[in-house]
């Protein structure tokens, strides 16, 4: 954190400790508020008169009376601003998201990406989506946040290493503040807005690990409630790791990558039905219709999944003994076949871990979609944002 110089400062900092907290609280009093974040009254109240004249907190009218007396609760107001949230996780379709300040979603636009799309092709695409999602809306935006399935370099926001290739070696960031006209740009990897879109409730400090199953394995970290990237920002990369007894090669060019057994992509892949992917069924309806068939106990598709489900509780055994966290999330693209994953998994992992049986982690199954998740999430990871680099000069004016 920076070193608080002078009152301005002060003031930003304890304004943001109000907000984080009325942001995941009931509302509560001003004297409720200087007592919780440790001010003085005076304090509390000038800053709490402040958040409520830029809009940021509201009076709740219906505040509960206290000794016969009425005592005014301040609530945070999520839909003073919005977000808008660019999915472009998934390789054959993107989302446009407008999401409020309290992370819920607005608005959804989608729209086509095709494998010969240019990113010209793309921008035209989401400029489009975007006329649409701002229509009728006056509420102002506060900045835009992209979800990418990429290596990304926060220190030069370059993309590296990303599903599509039309946007490696770009300045996403960039490219996009032109596109927006907004100078409030982030840009995040799917498996981090993943983690952050499981909510972060200051009250308790946890640590916990989604597992983003899409085209590959991301991995997002959340330790003591702050989001782990790693020394260059890109942590996480758990599609590679190798599991046993397997000897086919991936395209990283090893062999036994997790990332061949898991995702849905691998089990279309080797029950030779990709070309229902390729040809637009949707992963969601493809995911459904395997759960279908495991169930009506079609043994190839059983046999498979099995095997998935084999391979993600080894992953989830090694991770168990080196992180010890209070609980994995596992979500993705294959929601419809978490109900058959959940009975197995754990159980899988249990056996496999050192750790588990004294120490164990909660394991569970997050049933929203991806586009969901990464709207949420990338909400979140904006506000978060915006907090340290855009809310002085927002409440300074
Ligand atoms: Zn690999």
């Amino acid at each position: 954190m920076k070193k608080l110089t002078n009152t301005m400062d002060i003031r930003v900092s304890n304004a943001i400790s109000i907000l984080q907290m009325l942001r995941h609280q009931i509302p509560k009093t001003k004297s409720q508020i200087a007592s919780d974040t440790g001010l003085s009254f005076s304090s509390a109240s000038n800053i709490a008169t402040i958040l409520v004249d830029k809009g940021l907190l509201q009076i709740d009218e219906n505040s509960l009376s206290t000794g016969g007396r009425k005592a005014a609760c301040l609530s945070f107001y999520g839909n003073f601003a919005y977000s808008i949230v660019i999915d472009l996780h998934d390789l054959r379709t993107g989302y446009l998201g407008l999401v409020n300040m309290n992370s819920e979603i607005i608005k959804t636009i989608s729209f086509e990406i095709k494998s010969n799309d240019t990113l010209d092709d793309i921008l035209l695409k989401i400029s489009k989506a975007n006329d649409n999602l701002m229509r009728d809306v006056s509420t102002p935006i506060i900045g835009v946040c992209c979800a990418i399935a990429a290596v990304f370099l926060e220190n030069s926001n370059i993309v590296l290493s990303c599903s599509n290739p039309v946007f490696e070696g770009l300045n996403i960031v960039s490219i996009l503040q032109d596109l927006f006209h907004n100078d409030f740009v982030v840009v995040e990897n799917d498996a981090n807005l993943s983690i952050l879109a499981q909510g972060n409730n200051d009250t308790t400090s946890t640590s916990k690990i989604s597992i983003f199953l899409t085209q590959g394995v991301g991995m997002g970290i959340m330790i003591h409630n702050q989001l782990y990237k790693g020394k260059d920002g890109i942590a996480g990369e758990l599609g590679h790791m190798k599991v046993r007894g397997d000897s086919r090669k991936c395209k990283c060019g090893h062999y036994g990558c997790l990332r061949l057994f898991v995702p849905l992509e691998s089990i279309a892949y080797d029950l030779n039905e990709i070309e229902l992917l390729e040809n637009g069924l949707s992963n969601l309806e493809y995911a459904k219709q395997l759960a279908i068939r495991y169930n009506d106990n079609e043994v190839e598709v059983v046999q498979r999944i099995e095997l998935a489900k084999q391979k993600l509780g080894e992953a989830l055994a090694v991770l168990l003994d080196i992180f010890n966290p209070d609980e994995f999330i596992i979500c993705g693209n294959m929601v419809e076949l978490f109900p058959i994953f959940d009975n197995g998994v754990k159980d899988i992992c249990r056996n496999n871990s050192k750790l588990a049986k004294p120490f164990d982690s909660k394991i569970s199954f997050d049933t929203r979609t991806p586009s969901q998740l990464m709207q949420i999430g990338g909400s979140e990871r904006l506000f978060t944002s915006w907090l340290q680099n855009g809310f002085e000069s927002y409440i300074s004016n």
